[in-house]
């Protein structure tokens, strides 16, 4: 298969394996994002598939070819890290072209290479500049043109943004992805923060405990969750206990509602998003009866918690703004439940 094929990698450091049994092919030119909490293995992936750190075993394979032992400078991998790892007593032009220095481009090569890089990451013309003279958010773009320098066949960047503020990084994201796509470049970024997974990804990889959990495009990964770690980890969810009754009707907390999703038999957990539930002043045919017992205003929606009798905890509900009037503390509500959104989970 052309791309990346990564089959069956197994690290351990000590006696709790870092990564067990991972397996994932990657097509040439997607953008993947390994994520998942901190210490689940995502960076010690990233490093074994530059060649940093071995496994102990399993192969990596590049459009055919193994490569797991090929050392990491002979991989034609471009890499950013956190910490960027500019070379301070070089020049803009002096980072990026350094690689090209290396492998013998002549100067003439080498500042078309810097002035054609700086274009692509939006900063033209600031080649002799020093680093030191450089924001965060320049210095990101300085570390990527690098990268790039090399026209490698896999872009692998480690939690590149951590360091930006919140603004920076979101136009950064933004940035990366654009770059990515008018390149056409295979790219793996590792990062903790769903969001970015969801902004950037192609495809995410979730991980926990050194473990894949599930492997889809960022929506389906929020609409089609696999299990109940994948449906708390990305965006907000009701993970909700429920009592299979047959033919679609489940009971939950002395109440019944419908879902679609076939059911398994007997109990179950099954997961609803806070903008798939409804409160409305009637009962329906699938319905929970409770009271609002706190609100947050986020914006665009208001998030409202409604305790249900029976239940553990609040129900997450996400109305729209406007709908501010009716939603007093303590208010009887009837909670809607649309059966087309529920999420039978393992
Ligand atoms: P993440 O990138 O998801 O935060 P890492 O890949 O850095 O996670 O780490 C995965 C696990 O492996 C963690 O439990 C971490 O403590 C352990 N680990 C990583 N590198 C080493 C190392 N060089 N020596 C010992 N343990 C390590």
């Amino acid at each position: 298969m052309s791309g990346l094929v990564i089959r069956e990698i197994h690290k351990s450091y000590g006696p709790v394996p870092a990564l067990s049994d991972i397996s994932l092919n990657v097509e040439n030119g997607k953008f993947l994002c390994l994520l998942g909490p901190s210490g689940c293995g995502k960076s010690t992936l990233l490093r074994i598939i530059a060649g940093l750190e071995a496994s102990s075993r399993g192969q990596i394979l590049l459009d055919g070819r193994d490569i797991t032992k090929v050392p990491p400078h002979l991989r034609d991998f471009g890499m950013v890290f956190q910490s960027l790892a500019l070379f301070p007593h070089l020049s803009v032009g002096g980072n990026i072209a350094f690689a090209l220095g290396i492998r013998g481009a002549s100067r003439e090569v080498q500042r078309r290479e810097v002035e054609r890089l700086l274009d692509l990451v939006h900063l033209p013309g600031i080649a002799e500049r020093s680093i030191m003279q450089l924001s965060g958010g320049q210095r990101q773009r300085v570390a990527i043109a690098r990268a790039l320098a090399l026209k490698p066949k896999l872009f692998l960047l480690d939690e590149p943004m951590s360091a930006l503020d919140a603004k920076l990084r979101e136009a950064m994201q933004v940035e990366l992805k654009r770059l990515q796509q008018e390149l056409g470049i295979t790219t793996l970024l590792v990062t903790h923060d769903q969001k970015e997974a969801m902004t950037t990804a192609d495809l995410v990889v979730l991980m926990s405990r050194g473990v894949i959990q599930q492997v889809a495009p960022p929506l389906e990964m929020y609409r089609k969750p696999a299990n109940t770690f994948v449906a708390e980890f990305i965006g907000a969810t009701n993970l909700i206990d429920a009592t299979s009754l047959g033919g679609g009707r489940v009971q939950v907390a002395g109440a019944t509602v419908t879902i679609e999703q076939a059911p398994p038999v007997g109990q179950f957990t099954f997961s609803v998003r806070p903008e798939d539930l409804n409160l409305k002043d009637e009962a329906s045919s699938s319905s929970l009866v409770g009271r609002i017992a706190f609100t947050r205003h986020l914006g665009a929606s208001i998030e409202v918690n409604v305790s249900v009798d029976g239940m553990e905890r609040d129900l997450v509900v996400a109305v729209p703004a406007r709908q501010e009037s009716s939603l007093s503390i303590g208010r009887p509500v009837h909670v809607h439940v649309n059966s087309a959104t529920c999420v039978v989970l393992r």
